[in-house]
């Protein structure tokens, strides 16, 4: 077994090789510790610390690498094809309207070279301090990649792999120490930024595009500017009260980034965050709640503080700031910070399907038909089981493995 103090040691020397890539040091802060000296008193001391970043110039193009070793990259030559096979790969990659497109081909072209980036973020304690996470990766789309059946095509003696998941594994962007307040995060803004000015200029070959966060709440509520908890919690800006209302959730368009940077800056009170204020709207008193509804054209006759609360609450829906992204320089667009594309989800999709898909599968069995109820019955047991609560990541395997039992049971019928 080796020592805490031999593992150090091979950690230290990999680093200084340069074999582990430890990224740059970005976002400094002060980190203040105590400690009781060899004369008995208490004193403190002061550290700078700095997160660390590997840029996403470096993991794009370690990416590509990776990605073009891996023969997973489509370069398809759309002058050689006829119109007809031109159709029939268009529909195979799902752009089947490109086929009738004038420009097909060009535009076509274009696409293939424009790859999209997803981001995720969360924060966890490790032994009793807390740390920010960012991965990133390349989503997989077919129009950048090849599709399974494609692959092993053109490597008919290689195993076969699953494309998509071979092109988008989780690399690790920005590590380091971070509370969980938005002032904190917000301190790797400045560096994130500063990549996703590089990325076009930089990139050979291919377009970046950052296209999706996937992470869950409350890092979605912080990547888009929105309250973490209380009435309006929800990126989609219904209340809470409201949610089970289908037809208010299904006419309210979720914002996008840019929208939402609009509706704060619309307003007065994000100035303040000029001086630092994180959360512009938080706190402010009455005269400032008034003044600031009357700079976006709302004049009450009532001025009484719940009043005119309530209805600043109702106007910004939960909108606390700007996006973490556009919170450096709210008066530029989102086009002009290369965000544009960029998209929070409106919902956990794993969290939210977990008890659709347990209800699904214990329900399924009562509604085959008596021919089939029994082996549904055992399929859910063998699954589900007794299981009072299921972890998400369990229960998208059983809607996947749900599906493979349901074809079969289709095809052994016919
Ligand atoms: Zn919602």
């Amino acid at each position: 077994m080796r020592s805490a103090k031999v593992f150090k040691r091979i950690i230290k020397r990999n680093i200084q090789s340069k074999k582990f890539d430890i990224g740059e040091e970005v976002a400094p802060k002060f980190y203040k510790t105590n400690f009781i000296n060899s004369d008995g008193d208490l004193q403190e001391k002061t550290k700078k610390i700095y997160g660390r970043k590997i840029p996403i110039k470096t993991i794009i193009s370690n990416e590509v690498n990776r990605l073009e070793k891996g023969g997973v990259l489509r370069h398809s030559d759309y002058e050689k094809m006829t119109q007809e096979q031109f159709k029939h790969f268009c529909t195979k990659i799902l752009e089947p309207e490109l086929a009738e497109h004038h420009n097909g081909k060009d535009t076509i072209q274009q696409k293939e070279k424009e790859w999209k980036l997803k981001m995720w973020h969360d924060h966890s304690d490790i032994l009793n301090h807390s740390y920010v996470s960012f991965m990133t990766c390349f989503l997989y789309d077919p129009i950048n990649f090849l599709t399974d059946e494609e692959y092993a095509e053109r490597f008919p003696v290689k195993k076969k792999i699953d494309v998509q998941s071979f092109v988008e594994r989780p690399q690790l962007y920005i590590f380091g120490l971070s509370g969980s307040s938005d002032k904190e995060q917000l301190t790797y803004t400045e560096t994130r930024l500063e990549d996703l000015a590089n990325v076009t200029k930089e990139v050979e070959n291919i377009k970046p595009i950052l296209r999706v966060f996937t992470g869950d709440n409350p890092a979605r509520q912080f990547e888009s500017g929105q309250q973490r908890g209380g009435k309006f919690s929800c990126v989609c800006g219904v209340p809470g009260s409201e949610h089970s209302n289908f037809m208010k959730c299904y006419f309210t368009e979720p914002l996008t980034l840019e929208e939402r940077r609009k509706h704060v800056v619309s307003g007065q009170a994000w100035q303040s965050m000029a001086s630092g204020v994180a959360n512009p709207f938080q706190g402010l008193r009455k005269e400032h709640i008034i003044e600031e509804l009357e700079s976006r054209g709302i004049w009450l006759h009532d001025e009484k503080k719940p009043i005119v609360q309530d209805k600043l609450t109702e106007i910004l829906h939960g909108i606390v700031r700007p996006p973490a992204l556009c919170c450096l320089h709210p008066l530029k667009s989102t086009s002009e910070l290369n965000i544009k594309y960029y998209e929070i989800l409106a919902c956990e999709p794993l969290h939210d399907l977990t008890n659709v898909i347990q209800n699904l599968i214990q329900e399924l069995p009562h509604h085959v038909g008596e021919n089939n109820k029994q082996d549904f019955l055992s399929f859910s047991d063998t699954t589900i089981g007794n299981k009072n609560q299921i972890k998400g990541s369990d229960a998208r395997l059983y809607v996947v493995k749900l599906a493979k039992f349901s074809i079969q049971k289709y095809e052994d019928c016919f």
